[in-house]
């Protein structure tokens, strides 16, 4: 993305902080900042700050020892420095224009946020999410596609794995081939949750030392962060045949909870109905009780953002808005079936799934 794609996103986000009666948005590193001027950069205790005036005018505080990296990162964006026993908090507060609210990235430290608030003494203070989170929701066709080689690099690595071997190996073993086949597929950041057996039980179960056998049920989540764009996709798989008829049928359940949520998560669909719809199978099969977290999240820059699938949330879908679709059933003491697609809006309005990879509960070694 070149540096007009990242000047028409602060202007369009200037022109909503004009309309929301917001002087300015301070925001730190993060997900925000990338998206605002394509600078990412780690959170650190010296301020980096965009100052975006709500008049369209935008300069980058930053710590001197950082300024050619922020210059590389956004051409034609203002740099400002601030030299090591300078106070960043009175530049990046000179720089906010009088009158309206001032809006604080959601993420920002309460460090710098304190500081912020002390020294604009009177002004009131508002999360930037209200402002940003609307723009990163509808992404534009190269976004899409930068999630679509991310998921289609997380499929390839499923069916390296289908095709391995479990029994008798650690779930810390299989994450670690999980994120080293993840980076080989060109991801930076990475993660794999492996809940093998009761494990399964626990959505965000930490891979730890048990051995995988035969007759386990076990669940992969995996995916992470390829070209800034992120990757997540669960598969279900079983350890060796002879699946009982319980956890056929559990997986069965799930499957037509994703495709249900699948019909139901079309543009003009708030986001809680999708949730509603994925959750009417699950509970019609008598499994609502272990169908525990929301039916899916927002998916970008972030792994999680906005819009969420949740109960309560009536954001309305539109075309360009991604998110994971991924209902589950956990069952404590036992075994978890989890499947999980990143899906997109398309410009028909319907979603469609961007992991394609086999959903069936795969027989594994
Ligand atoms: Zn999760
Ligand atoms: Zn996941
Ligand atoms: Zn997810």
């Amino acid at each position: 993305m070149d540096a007009a794609t990242f000047r028409g996103r602060r202007e369009r986000a200037a022109a909503a902080a004009r309309a929301a009666g917001i002087a300015a948005l301070l925001v730190s590193p993060g997900s925000d900042l990338a998206y605002l001027t394509g600078h990412r950069i780690h959170e650190s205790e010296r301020l980096t700050c965009l100052v975006l005036a709500s008049d369209g005018a935008a300069a980058l505080v930053v710590p001197e020892l950082e300024a050619p990296r922020a210059r590389t990162a956004s051409p034609g964006l203002e740099v400002r420095t601030w030299s090591e026993t300078d106070d960043p908090i009175a530049l990046v507060a000179g720089l906010v224009p009088r009158g309206g609210d001032v809006a604080v990235g959601d993420r920002m430290w309460a460090a710098f946020v304190l500081g912020l608030r002390s020294r604009l003494d009177g002004r009131s203070l508002v999360t930037a999410s209200r402002i940003v989170a609307p723009l990163r929701m509808r992404k534009d066709e190269h976004e899409i596609s930068a999630l679509r080689a991310a998921g289609e690099a997380a499929d390839r690595v499923y069916e390296r794995m289908r095709a391995g071997s479990f029994a008798g190996r650690a779930e810390s073993e299989v994450s670690a081939e999980l994120r080293a086949l993840l980076a080989a597929e060109g991801h930076d950041d990475t993660f794999a949750i492996v809940a093998s057996g009761p494990n399964g039980a626990s959505p965000h179960h930490d891979a730890g030392e048990r051995r995988i056998a035969a007759g386990d049920t076990v669940v992969l989540d995996f995916g992470g962060t390829r070209g800034w764009y992120c990757s997540d996709i669960t598969r279900t798989v079983h350890v060796g045949d002879g699946v009982d008829a319980e956890r056929r049928r559990v997986h069965d359940v799930v499957r037509r909870a994703q495709e249900a949520g699948y019909a139901a998560a079309r543009a003009g669909a708030t986001a809680s109905s999708v949730d509603a719809a994925a959750r009417r199978v699950i509970d019609g099969a008598g499994y609502g009780a272990y169908f525990i977290h929301r039916v899916g999240h927002g998916i970008g820059l972030d792994g999680h953002e906005d819009p969420y699938l949740v109960r309560g949330n009536d954001v309305v879908l539109e075309p360009g808005m991604a998110f994971s679709i991924e209902p589950g059933v956990y069952l404590p003491g036992r075994f978890g079936v989890r499947i999980e697609d990143v899906a997109y809006v398309d410009a028909s309005g319907a979603a469609q799934p961007l992991n394609t990879v086999d959903r069936s509960l795969a027989i594994v070694r």
